[in-house]
């Protein structure tokens, strides 16, 4: 095969390497069997060493043919359905603040006000602000909120990143943090997250 390949032009070469695997179909077969753990090393090892340039081939590869690729997806999604859902739920489940984190740049980078976190630096302030709702004190699910909202200029930097309820999330809106606490001593709506909260204290200590 060697020689064949160092003295015939590529395209013969692709058809007598077809008609080669083809004639040996069985003892490829238990070649694979055999060294079974011993290749997948070997391509572990060769994916590790060659990583960028295979990732850019693949990308080189679907952005030339992105309906092919969207025909992939369709019908693999077809036949896997039950699969692919499961699977998609379970990452969400396991990943609520990576899915939310994701979901918040998409949207921070339509307002273009600057700044940017990275998800471990969100992680980082959540559990600096105890993980509850730093206006309620509610210690369920947290969203991403903007103390300064974007819709106002805010940025998306971390300093501006607080974490809320999604109750008082959509509550607060377009106000600030600062005017929204107001609102909430005004209203005393202070102690819903619990008897004798106080989310200035906890903005004081910030
Ligand atoms: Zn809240």
């Amino acid at each position: 095969m060697k020689q064949y390949t160092s003295t015939h032009p590529p395209r013969d070469r692709k058809a007598y390497k077809k008609a080669y695997d083809q004639a040996h179909r069985a003892e490829n077969a238990a070649y694979r069997i055999s060294k079974g753990e011993e290749l997948k090393a070997k391509k572990r090892a060769y994916y590790a060493a060659n990583r960028e340039r295979i990732l850019a081939n693949v990308k080189k590869r679907s952005d030339a043919n992105p309906d092919k690729i969207l025909d992939y997806q369709a019908a693999y999604y077809e036949k896997n359905s039950e699969k692919v859902k499961r699977t998609v739920k379970a990452y969400r489940k396991a990943n609520p603040l990576k899915k939310m984190h994701l979901e918040n740049k998409r949207r921070a980078r339509k307002f273009n006000n600057g700044g940017s976190h990275t998800l471990d630096e969100l992680i980082e302030k959540f559990n600096q602000l105890g993980n509850v709702c730093f206006y309620c004190g509610n210690p369920g699910k947290m969203t991403i909120d903007h103390d300064i909202p974007l819709s106002r200029g805010g940025t998306d930097g971390i300093d501006n990143i607080l974490p809320a309820c999604s109750r008082c999330n959509s509550k607060k809106k377009d106000k600030t943090a600062d005017e929204y606490i107001q609102k909430l001593s005004r209203t005393n709506h202070a102690a819903i997250g619990g008897v004798g909260w106080k989310p200035q204290q906890k903005y004081e200590g910030r």
